[in-house]
């Protein structure tokens, strides 16, 4: 029954950070720096009110963790694993916050630093690093993002320009984004346009019933017959392609991020059931909760493992769409499992806000299904393994 303390990180038990470069742990420490003094003391409150926080914008883009991957054009040029170490840390602070920066980075400056003409690139990338300019991703369709072949978005050539007609569902930063990079249809195949926000036909409507992600902004598109001038084309990509490439980039942010959302609510109920004392003892002196905790750890050392090695396969160019999936999958549902457990450790406490489980939890029903949901990244492992695609 005596308490001795651990010469393990109870957040880190086989020592990644010790696979570290100095570089790497400087990234890690002064984006948690920034998470533990500026953002967490904002971010439950944000929740509570839903709100996204514009006032950290400016500090995240400070930082360098808008396009930090990106070589070149006002961006960081970092590695794989420095990005992964950014998502870890932002969402150990709320995925809202982490969801930001994954779409303006992957979804919005990937596209148009991998596709984009040199003038589109020269025009949004340093703005969008400097946090300037907001970007938005709009794939998803109100009839079913599973399966973006079913897209109805549509672009006609008319001259120079094309005519675009359609609608975009769940679209993260949607109503306070500059530009809108918004694939849809045409004769020659999907392509990806570059929607500015003053363009006549364009509007955006935010989703204020959410239950989850209350910190972030998520808002439907709408296109009614918007001129797009042929400059505000991604000239490098046609098909679907081009926006499932953006994909893999987020998705192996989200494997990391959703390790630091796992670690806030273990780092929580860790200290809570020191405290908490039933039937004359702490609660973590059962060997129920030690086993729930001890649970906890092992799938948070399990997730960081995986996306360390994601990270090195990415950073050699050898990363496969199928590991993304596998991590997305497995790390997501580690972290949701263990928020709801956490939350359910806390008893009453844990429906309070005042604690993080449950903010997290809601949150995390966001995560696991975004980018791709759980059926949808085994299905992708599924048909690696046997050959077969079963998504029909
Ligand atoms: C908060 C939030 C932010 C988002 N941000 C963005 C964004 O910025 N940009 C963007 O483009 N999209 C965004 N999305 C959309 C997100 O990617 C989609 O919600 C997701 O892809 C699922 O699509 P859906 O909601 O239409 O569900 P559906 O595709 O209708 O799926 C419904 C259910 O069917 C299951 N299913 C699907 N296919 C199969 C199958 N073959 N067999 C068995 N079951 C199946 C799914 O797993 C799911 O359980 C966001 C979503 C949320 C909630």
């Amino acid at each position: 029954m005596t308490a001795s303390k651990s010469a393990l990180d109870p957040l880190d038990l086989f020592d990644v950070r010790s696979e570290l470069s100095d570089d790497e742990c400087m990234v890690q420490d002064s984006v948690a720096r920034f998470v533990d003094e500026q953002a967490i003391p904002v971010m439950r409150e944000a929740f509570e009110q839903h709100r996204f926080p514009r006032e950290l914008i400016s500090q995240v883009a400070e930082l360098g963790l808008l396009g930090s991957s990106i070589d070149g054009y006002g961006c960081a040029g970092l590695n794989s694993i420095s990005y992964g170490l950014i998502c870890q840390e932002l969402e150990r602070g709320d995925s809202g916050l982490r969801s930001f920066v994954s779409v303006q980075s992957s979804l919005v400056m990937f596209p148009i630093h991998a596709y984009g003409s040199e003038e589109q690139k020269q025009r949004w990338l340093p703005a969008m690093a400097k946090g300037e300019a907001i970007g938005c991703f709009g794939l998803t369709e109100s009839q079913g993002g599973s399966d973006p072949s079913n897209m109805k978005t549509h672009a006609k050539k008319d001259g120079d320009d094309w005519i675009l007609n359609g609608s975009k569902m769940w679209i993260t930063n949607g109503t306070i984004a500059d530009a809108a990079v918004v694939w849809a249809t045409t004769d020659e195949g999907v392509k990806g346009f570059i929607v500015e926000k003053d363009m006549p036909g364009f509007t955006s409507q935010e989703i204020d019933n959410k239950f989850s992600l209350r910190a972030s902004i998520t808002a439907a598109l709408f296109f009614d017959d918007v001129r797009i001038p042929a400059a505000n084309v991604l000239p490098g990509v046609t098909g679907l392609k081009g926006p499932l490439s953006c994909l893999t980039q987020a998705r192996y942010g989200i494997t990391w991020g959703v390790i630091g959302a796992a670690q806030a609510c273990l780092d929580e109920v860790i200290r809570y059931t020191g405290d908490r004392v039933l039937f004359n003892r702490p609660l973590s002196h059962t060997q129920a909760i030690q086993i729930r905790l001890a649970d906890m750890a092992r799938r948070i050392t399990t997730a960081q493992l995986l996306s360390l090695q994601l990270g090195r396969l990415k950073d050699r160019g050898e990363l496969h769409p199928t590991q993304v999936s596998l991590a997305k999958w497995n790390n997501c549902r580690a972290a949701i499992d263990i928020a709801r457990d956490a939350r359910d450790i806390l008893g009453g406490s844990g429906i309070s806000a005042e604690y993080v489980p449950i903010r997290h939890m809601l949150n995390l029903e966001s995560v696991i299904t975004y980018e791709g949901t759980e059926t949808v990244h085994q299905l992708v492992v599924g048909q690696e393994l046997t050959g077969v695609n079963a998504f029909g």
